[in-house]
């Protein structure tokens, strides 16, 4: 498949300060569209001017959710040039998602060549200073207009991207955790491994309460017996227990996160044992007590390590570290993000230059 170039056919859009971007606000000028149908398959790729969607009301994913996303970030480097973090990774999770959802997959190869075409073409749009980047986000849409419930036969698939400012302002900062004993994100054999709307539209009402109680994130439990932390909101969650790392294994439920395999091949790389096993909400609760769980982290491309600072459960809260970051969770924080800025040498081949 060709990917054709369309001229701007306007002013190009005012680039915001730095200093004062809100997360998924704003866009770039351009955006990448292709699009697919069961007879051409996917045709008619290019990158054209960002602009709205003409979709028929009765358009699929408006009635029955087929929809996949990603989520991946351009860094500017320290050396000035700009760089991808493990986008063959994001490109790979996108067609598992799209093979979940009944949906058609792109061709990794060349989706990955478009999307950094893309991103060449908008490169004056990555922030310049410490901690921002430019989010890029990669959807695909049942466009299809037909009531029937089936997989559509047509589809669009885009990616637009957004510049970050840096997650932290003052610094990294503690969450308060609410942990959910009643409502769940998803379950066994449901949809928790796909990166689709329809497990957020899902989560709202939680993070409603979470809310509502003071807390910013909900930490979801197994569905089944309401009982084994599973993740938080768009990031996994990983516990420093008795010296090691805990995190609930990827058995369908739980996204497979790349900010999360990145941070288990650095914590052994550092003598850190790694535990992939259930552990349960009192595990949690018992050990920030008594000091077997010494620190509590989610990671996300978004906010790459956010620290929690205290879980609350059923009414009752207890603090972790004192509120402080723990050492391990800084240290995995520096040097994940000194990887990607460029501070620290890339042994693993992480960083893919533009
Ligand atoms: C995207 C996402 C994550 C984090 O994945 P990364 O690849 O690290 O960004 C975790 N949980 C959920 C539910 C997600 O959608």
């Amino acid at each position: 498949m060709k990917l054709e170039i369309l001229p701007l056919d306007s002013q190009k859009k005012p680039i915001e300060d730095e200093t004062r971007l809100v997360f998924g606000k704003q866009f770039t000028d351009r955006m990448l569209v292709m699009e697919f149908d069961r007879a051409q398959g996917w045709h008619s790729a290019r990158i054209q001017p960002y602009q709205p969607f003409i979709l028929d009301p009765a358009a699929m994913v408006f009635h029955y959710s087929q929809e996949i996303f990603e989520g991946l970030k351009a860094f500017r480097r320290i050396d000035g040039e700009i760089a991808l973090f493990r986008p063959a990774d994001n490109i790979e999770r996108f067609n598992r998602s799209a093979r979940r959802m009944c949906m058609p997959e792109v061709d990794s190869g060349f989706f990955l060549d478009a999307l950094r075409q893309l991103v060449r073409l908008e490169a004056d749009w990555v922030p310049r200073s410490e901690g921002t980047s430019l989010y890029i986000r990669p959807t695909m849409i049942a466009n299809e207009p037909m009531l029937g419930v089936r997989p559509a036969d047509q589809y669009l698939c885009y990616i637009i991207l957004s510049p970050v400012g840096a997650y932290y302002k003052g610094g990294i900062a503690p969450v308060k955790i609410w942990i959910s004993d009643e409502y769940v994100r998803t379950s066994q054999g449901g949809t928790g491994e796909a990166k689709t709307g329809g497990n957020y539209a899902a989560s709202l009402y939680a993070s409603e309460l979470a809310s509502k109680a003071g807390c910013d994130q909900v930490l979801w439990l197994d569905a089944k017996e309401r009982r084994y932390v599973e993740e938080v909101g768009s990031m996994n969650m990983l516990f420093v227990y008795d010296g090691k790392i805990v995190t609930s294994p990827l058995h369908g439920t739980v996204l497979d996160g790349i900010t999360r395999r990145s941070v288990l091949t650095l914590v052994k790389e550092m003598g850190v044992a790694v535990e992939e096993r259930a552990l349960s909400v009192d595990e949690v609760l018992e050990g920030a007590q008594n000091g077997r769980l010494s620190e509590a982290f989610g990671t996300g491309t978004a906010v790459v390590i956010s620290p929690v600072g205290q879980f609350t459960y059923k009414g009752q809260t207890v603090e972790l570290g004192g509120g402080k970051i723990g050492a391990l969770t800084r240290k995995l924080y520096d040097t994940l993000t000194g990887i990607q800025y460029g501070r620290i040498a890339d042994a693993h081949n992480w960083v893919t230059p533009l």
